[in-house]
């Protein structure tokens, strides 16, 4: 037999399917993957349900249906100030996940450069590498995880494609402060590069800091793709719905990809996300006060039992460093120590990077988006571990 495709072929199985059965091996409390014990608002699942049950359930055009891409251009507006072409500038795919895909393979041509900022999420580079771009990898370091600029600065050069980032970001939970951004912004001009953002958790944002997207910045409007996902911002992971935003003539590659790798996303859930991006301000509010106080819950037991717990300014992840614990493993060991000796499971942070060898291995990422009895029944049970 032929071998397969070598990169995809070589590549592991992704940290959160790993961790995330080996806490229903042990079936431990999983603060790993990142998903909310939380159902969502029930006025968008009963919108994708009646949907479901009454609406059309036969493919719908493939940038999505007309009432999603309104809502996207109309949530833009609300949230950004952004001025939105709905029929031309935005596009409905299966999750963020392929919404990235569609940027990176419509817009990487082999051989063109591609800078991404570490730690980076996982899907990131496998994509890049199999679209033909050479990753020019610039590292943030604990525990303040700033830019660093001159490196950034290094990293860009004419044959820079794109960068591709994450704010807030996962699994560090930096938020890129509008000094930053615009450093960013002004590489992408200088070097006539394209910036796709993933802000998958735009709401997702603490101690009254405001989701700034790059699209928003001067000179970034017609280079920028804006991605986000109706599972972070509706709490309903499973459904696979993101949306991305670009000017005309960036969607029109982004487009032609999504056209051949899915094609559509299913109607109903399109319709609950509609009704979801509808929702007024005050829903934004509570999900972010709310996730902000589960933050303050896990971490501050963290805190407590002996981790140092580094600042968290949105997702749904707070970063531990366990040495204080006398844990002197990796943090892979560790993540399956505590599950399989405590029964909490977490994500190790060196996952994160392209060589987890080089990267700082004492690091474990818990999510707190769960139920205030789940963090609690986590805590003691690592307060009893770690406490005999
Ligand atoms: N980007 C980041 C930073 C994420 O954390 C996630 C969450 N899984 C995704 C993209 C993918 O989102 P989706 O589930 O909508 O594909
Ligand atoms: N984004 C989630 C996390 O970082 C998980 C996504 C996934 O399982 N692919 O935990």
């Amino acid at each position: 037999m032929k071998s397969a495709n070598s990169l995809m072929s070589g590549l592991g199985t992704t940290v959160f399917e790993v961790m995330s059965g080996l806490a229903r091996e042990y079936q431990s409390v999983n603060l790993g993957q990142g998903f909310p014990d939380d159902k969502g608002p029930e006025e968008v699942r009963r919108a994708a349900a009646d949907y479901l049950m009454d609406g059309h359930n036969q493919y719908p055009p493939m940038m999505g249906l007309p009432e999603l891409r309104q809502a996207v251009a109309e949530h833009a507006k609300r949230f950004q100030g952004l001025e939105i072409d709905w029929q031309r500038e935005v596009l409905v795919t299966s999750g963020a996940t392929e919404a990235l895909g569609d940027c990176l393979f419509g817009l990487i041509e082999p051989g063109d450069e591609v800078v991404l900022i570490e730690p980076l999420y996982d899907s990131y580079l496998p994509i890049v590498r199999r679209a033909g771009g050479i990753p020019k990898l610039v590292r943030l370091e604990p525990p303040h995880w700033s830019l660093p600029r001159q490196e950034l600065a290094d990293a860009f050069s004419d044959r820079t494609k794109l960068i591709l980032f994450n704010t807030p970001m996962n699994p560090c939970s930096k938020v890129f402060d509008a000094e930053e951004l615009e450093f960013i912004a002004s590489l992408c001009r200088k070097h006539d590069a394209y910036a796709v953002c993933d802000e998958v958790y735009e709401h997702i944002i603490f101690d009254d800091r405001r989701h700034v997207s790059i699209m928003t910045l001067p000179g970034m409007r017609e280079r920028t793709a804006r991605i986000g996902s109706a599972g972070k911002s509706f709490s309903v992971t499973g459904w696979k719905v993101g949306y991305v935003t670009a000017p005309a003539d960036m969607m029109k590659a982004i487009a032609k990809t999504h056209q051949f790798m899915t094609f559509t996303t299913p109607p109903n859930l399109q319709w609950g996300t509609a009704t979801g991006l509808r929702l007024a301000d005050d829903y934004y509010v509570t999900l972010a006060r709310d996730m902000q106080r589960k933050r303050d819950r896990l971490g501050t037991a963290l805190a407590e039992i002996g981790f140092e717990v580094l600042p968290s300014h949105g997702t749904y992840f707070v970063t531990t460093d366990f040495r204080p614990l006398g844990f002197n493993g990796t943090d892979e060991d560790f993540c399956r120590h505590i599950t399989v000796e405590a029964g909490v499971t977490a994500v190790p942070v060196s996952a994160f990077y392209d060589d987890s060898k080089t990267a700082a291995r004492h690091f474990a990422r818990f999510c707190f988006c769960k139920h205030d009895a789940t963090l609690d029944a986590a805590i003691e049970r690592l307060g009893r571990y770690f406490r005999r």
